[in-house]
């Protein structure tokens, strides 16, 4: 069985190991790049998903895929002492840069780091209040496991927030993009990380990710309902949410 690397074809055992090269040659500049590359914007999408996803003190959050921490620092403030936030990710480079931010920046007693791979996620049923994954699930090799594995350790009334890239709804907005990503993108990752192979990879794997509606029809297959999705900065990227009833 085959499946895609950004647009290279490829076996499915290989596809996580090179997604692990890719990130373990990032993680050291992944802050800086993703400021960088999209001019500060990734801070506004994050910051609406973290408005969307109903967390109050004492919530169960797992932010999967969660990388360098961003999300799981704002809710490690959100649920308080009594609540618990689980940081985790595949990679293990990527999580000991984002377990040290969040200790430079105070995060103390209430997040766990936890190396998981969100296709079979290390958690009994129900867990979780909310979960969030932002820029990962395209990365992930079969999404549809990913995703009722996510649907699985929810709590009952919990939701399930993906940020992800996705469709640019405007066609001159999509040229402009096609030509800043696939241009720009690996230059920039060349100039500034040593590493335009890893950028390129991250624009093919934009182009190859399902758009808004078939996210959904994932998401609606995988046992999640009410499932409904915002654009953002005109389909460059769309915040989906879901139940799960
Ligand atoms: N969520 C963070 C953010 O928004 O800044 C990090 C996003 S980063 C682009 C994608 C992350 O997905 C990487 O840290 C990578 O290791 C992780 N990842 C890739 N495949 C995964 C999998 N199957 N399970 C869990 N994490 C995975």
């Amino acid at each position: 069985r085959t499946t895609h690397f950004g647009y290279q074809e490829v076996p499915v055992e290989e596809k996580a190991s090179r997604v692990a090269d890719v990130f373990h040659s990032v993680a050291a500049r992944y802050d800086v790049m993703n400021d960088l590359m999209s001019l500060g914007i990734h801070r506004l999408w994050k910051r609406l998903t973290i408005e969307r996803s109903g967390v109050r003190p004492g919530h169960s959050v797992l932010d999967i895929a969660g990388g360098t921490g961003d999300l799981t620092l704002k809710f490690s403030r959100m649920v308080g002492p009594r609540g618990r936030v689980v940081l985790a990710d595949i990679n293990q480079s990527m999580l000991r840069v984002g377990r040290d931010k969040l200790l430079d920046n105070g995060v103390g007693g209430n997040v766990e780091y936890v190396q998981a791979n969100a296709e079979c996620l290390p958690f009994p049923d129900n867990s979780f209040d909310c979960i969030t994954i932002a820029f990962g699930l395209r990365n992930v090799t079969d999404k549809d496991a990913a995703l009722r594995s996510m649907a699985r350790v929810l709590k009952p009334g919990g939701r399930l927030l993906v940020l992800e890239f996705s469709k640019p709804n405007n066609p001159m907005l999509t040229r402009a993009y096609d030509e800043y990503s696939f241009r720009l993108l690996p230059f920039m990752g060349q100039m500034v990380a040593g590493d335009s192979d890893s950028y390129r990879y991250l624009a093919e794997s934009i182009r190859m990710h399902p758009d808004q509606e078939t996210l959904k029809d994932m998401m609606e297959a995988a046992g999640l309902e009410r499932v409904e999705y915002t654009n953002l900065t005109g389909g460059i990227v769309a915040l989906h949410r879901g139940i799960k009833l």
